[in-house]
């Protein structure tokens, strides 16, 4: 009996783990010297540019939004297609949440239809990069220029992607990373925001932290209200043992995609009826190897057929607009077709770090078998 195979798994290594018991014993177990630390080798690697931490990759984009001042009869325009956190921030400040479509070959949210989606009340765009691909990031920036919108890049999955050899978070406006334990770097739960200014760093800070500002032995003054989003040392330090093993983590991610690729061929879409992810290994940091099942098997069919072969899938993501939450605000089934369509049969197969060739093999046959044998009679 082969071992079970999870969709994901993360990989904390011993000097890591010393790391966080050097922590623990130190004596200074909340935000301290590993969170600056961290802190400090995250801005060196965008760039230069500021960023702080946070206790999730979701409290950082609802303080982008406060930084940027959206509010009460703001229009923000995302996609359907996410963990829903992206659209929750919206409504956390009071604005108003936009779909736009998504591609069906990239499954990101579609550019034109965000064009098509401005009107004088839009005051931001929140794009997500699901499996870690980037958009056309100079579109979008023109895009965002052009209207003078706002732009707070969920990059929940995009740690490690590029575009044109930059790091994405090393340029653009508000960049959003989550360190969850599922992401490419973890910090059991986290996330980061990188700005473009000391001044909304400041903001970043307050907001982070019951909007207090300190001087001096006892200065304190509140002007803002703040929540408690901060980062311990703890998760800091798991953090620092992560973000060193950055490219190796985003290298070894890339080869496991290539050789799902190279494992189930050229004719296994024609074969399948499935479709696969687009072919990309020069941005993607392949946080998730997704694929859209063909109509004839459900996604919970194939998710039951491939635990029996012991294989873990994952599922990311059912359409945000379909929510009760979202519902109840006018959205509806037949709105976002191509979100509709893809997120009733994206699965995600096992991709970590820790997974080697021979688990994708293991995985390939498992799927070819469930999608050509036990279903090829319907
Ligand atoms: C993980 C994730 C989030 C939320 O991050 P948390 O750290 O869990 O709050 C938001 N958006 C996307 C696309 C994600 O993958």
């Amino acid at each position: 009996m082969t071992t079970f195979l999870p969709f994901s798994k993360p990989t904390i290594d011993e000097a890591t783990i010393a790391s966080v018991a050097e922590t623990l014993r130190s004596g200074w177990i909340t935000s301290g010297p590993k969170v600056a630390e961290f802190e400090k080798q995250l801005s060196a690697y965008f760039g230069g540019r500021p960023v702080r931490t946070f206790n999730s990759g979701t409290c950082t984009m609802e303080i982008a939004l406060r930084i940027a001042g959206i509010g009460a009869g703001d229009e923000v325009i995302t996609t359907p297609i996410s963990w829903v956190a992206t659209a929750n921030v919206i409504l956390e400040v009071g604005a108003i949440p936009v779909f736009a479509d998504i591609d069906p070959i990239t499954r990101n949210i579609d550019l034109d239809k965000v064009e098509a989606a401005i009107t004088p009340k839009t005051r931001a765009i929140i794009p997500v990069y699901l499996a870690g691909k980037p958009l056309d990031m100079d579109r979008l920036y023109a895009i965002a220029a052009k209207h003078k919108l706002r732009v707070i890049e969920d990059a929940a999955q995009a740690m490690g992607s590029t575009w044109q050899g930059k790091p994405i978070g090393s340029f653009g406006d508000f960049v959003s990373f989550s360190f969850q334990a599922n992401k490419n770097i973890t910090t059991s739960e986290g996330g980061c925001l990188v700005l473009n200014n000391e001044a909304e760093a400041l903001l970043a800070e307050k907001y982070r932290l019951q909007g207090v500002m300190r001087s001096g032995w006892d200065g304190i003054e509140v002007d803002v209200l703040g929540g408690k989003y901060n980062m311990t040392d703890i998760a800091a330090a798991i953090g620092l043992g992560q973000f060193s093993k950055l490219n190796e983590i985003t290298a070894h991610r890339r080869k496991l995609a290539q050789h799902y690729f190279a494992t189930l061929g050229k004719d296994f879409e024609a074969q399948t009826g499935a479709q696969l992810p687009p072919a990309e290994f020069q941005n993607t940091n392949w946080h998730l190897f997704q694929i859209v099942l063909p109509e004839r098997i459900t996604r919970p069919e194939f998710m039951e057929k491939m635990k029996a072969h012991n294989i873990g899938i994952g599922f990311h993501y059912a359409p945000i607009h379909l929510f009760k939450l979202y519902r109840v605000l006018g959205f509806k089934e037949g709105m976002f077709s191509v979100a509709e369509r893809v997120g009733k049969q994206i699965v995600s197969l096992p991709m970590f770090y820790a997974m080697n060739e021979s688990d994708v093999e293991r995985t390939c046959a498992a799927m070819v078998e469930v999608l050509t044998v036990s279903v090829a009679l319907r």
